[in-house]
């Protein structure tokens, strides 16, 4: 059988890394046709040698030989593991190229989901969820009629303070956010998962991928981190996708589906003893979640897209110890509440907004 012709944008991050890993496992299955990273040159050479990858390309001057290469070259799969929303424009371009598009980039989904889908759906794309939430609820779906869902009930770990009381958390450092207890991400993501708006984040995202109304959204806090979500269904049942905590799972689905990969990852071993919990998260602790469980409820892109731009300035000011840990969801709130958009109509609308938005935040 042919290969499948891939190419990897982020390829030297967490995602990105871990995508190439799977790759070497299944090297009969896939060739390689780009490597792309923002600055990391050395990583990036010894990623494309490990590979056979037949372009390497850096982003940090600009997306135009990324372009160029999305144009020339025939694909079968690509897959976004960059980070921040400036990629944007390079999944809607993929999107359009009627491939399969693996998107790891939630904040990417955020902002232009809805363009984004919508380039896929025009174009015969197929997009692939990449976030292990997301992946569960797409396996938890698969053969099941979409009208018999109840919920969508998305899982978190509760991140670094899960066990820290609200009263403690105006005291944390910036190495304390940085420690994930059940996965290893960048960094970014960490903080996002101690606030929890990676959970908001991801419920956003949830209704862009599936066009699943929000109040048919649910969070639950999953200390564990084996159960990657799950669907209930209009008889009583829920279904839940399981597995050790491992992104090349849900990277493996993306690019093998239907078909199952060797990802590397054993699957979980019900000879030893093993417990599993479930709580509601405390939406005054994780004041991000509820920020963003109103954003979501409100269905106005402009405020998807100034929340995610407004969290990243806010995590990035965190990082640099010129806010404290608290004080993230204080200013995402605060700039929230002074900025108000028109609903975007096309990719360049969306980031025209979140340019605005950094801009207006930025000069106070
Ligand atoms: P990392 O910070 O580890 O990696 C980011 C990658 O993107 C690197 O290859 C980096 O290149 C590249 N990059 C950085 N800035 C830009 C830019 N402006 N334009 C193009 N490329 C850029 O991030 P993660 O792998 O942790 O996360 C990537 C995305 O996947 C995020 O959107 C995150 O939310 C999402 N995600 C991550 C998960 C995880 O487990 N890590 C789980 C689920 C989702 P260089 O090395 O040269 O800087
Ligand atoms: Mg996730």
């Amino acid at each position: 059988m042919a290969r499948a012709k891939i190419g990897i944008i982020g390829a030297t991050g967490s995602i990105g890394v871990q995508t190439i890993s799977v790759i070497a496992e299944n090297a009969d299955k896939f060739e390689v046709v780009f490597l792309s990273a923002h600055q990391n040159a050395s990583a990036l050479k010894a990623l494309g040698e490990r590979v056979n990858a037949k372009h390497l390309i850096l982003t940090g001057d600009g997306f135009g030989e990324l372009e160029r290469v999305i144009d020339d070259n025939e694909l079968d799969i690509a897959l976004v593991g960059a980070s921040g929303t400036s990629i944007i424009p390079i999944a809607y371009q993929l999107a359009c190229k009627g491939i399969r598009l693996a998107i790891a980039n939630k904040e990417c989904i955020v902002s232009a989901g809805r363009q984004i889908m919508a380039a896929a759906r025009t174009h015969s794309s197929v997009i692939m969820p990449v976030d292990s939430e997301h992946s569960a609820l797409f396996q938890c779906m698969a053969g099941n009629n979409r009208c018999d869902i109840a919920s969508f009930i998305l899982t978190a770990s509760g991140g670094a303070f899960r066990d820290t009381p609200a009263d403690k958390l105006k005291d944390v450092t910036v190495k304390d956010a940085t420690t994930n207890p059940n996965w290893k991400m960048g960094r970014k993501i960490t903080i996002d998962s101690a606030t929890m708006m990676n959970k908001g984040l991801e419920l956003i995202e949830a209704h862009m991928l599936f066009d699943i109304e929000p109040k048919k959204l649910q969070v639950v806090i999953h200390p564990q981190s084996i159960v990657h979500s799950m669907v209930s269904y209009l008889d009583g049942s829920t279904l839940a996708q399981m597995g050790n905590p491992d992104m090349r799972v849900p990277i493996s689905y993306a690019l093998g589906y239907p078909d199952r990969l060797n990802s590397g990852v054993s699957p979980l071993d019900f000879s030893k003893a093993m417990e599993l919990s479930f709580c509601p998260p405390d939406l005054k602790k994780y004041k991000c979640l509820d920020i963003a469980i109103r954003v979501l409820n409100g269905g106005k892109s402009a405020e998807m897209i100034a929340m995610n731009a407004i969290n990243e300035l806010a995590v990035d000011a965190f990082v640099k110890e010129k806010l404290s840990f608290v004080g993230i969801g204080d200013m995402i709130e605060r700039c929230l509440a002074d900025l108000s958009y028109a609903e975007p109509n096309s990719v360049e609308d969306v980031l025209e907004i979140d340019e605005s938005v950094r801009k207006r935040v930025l000069n106070g």
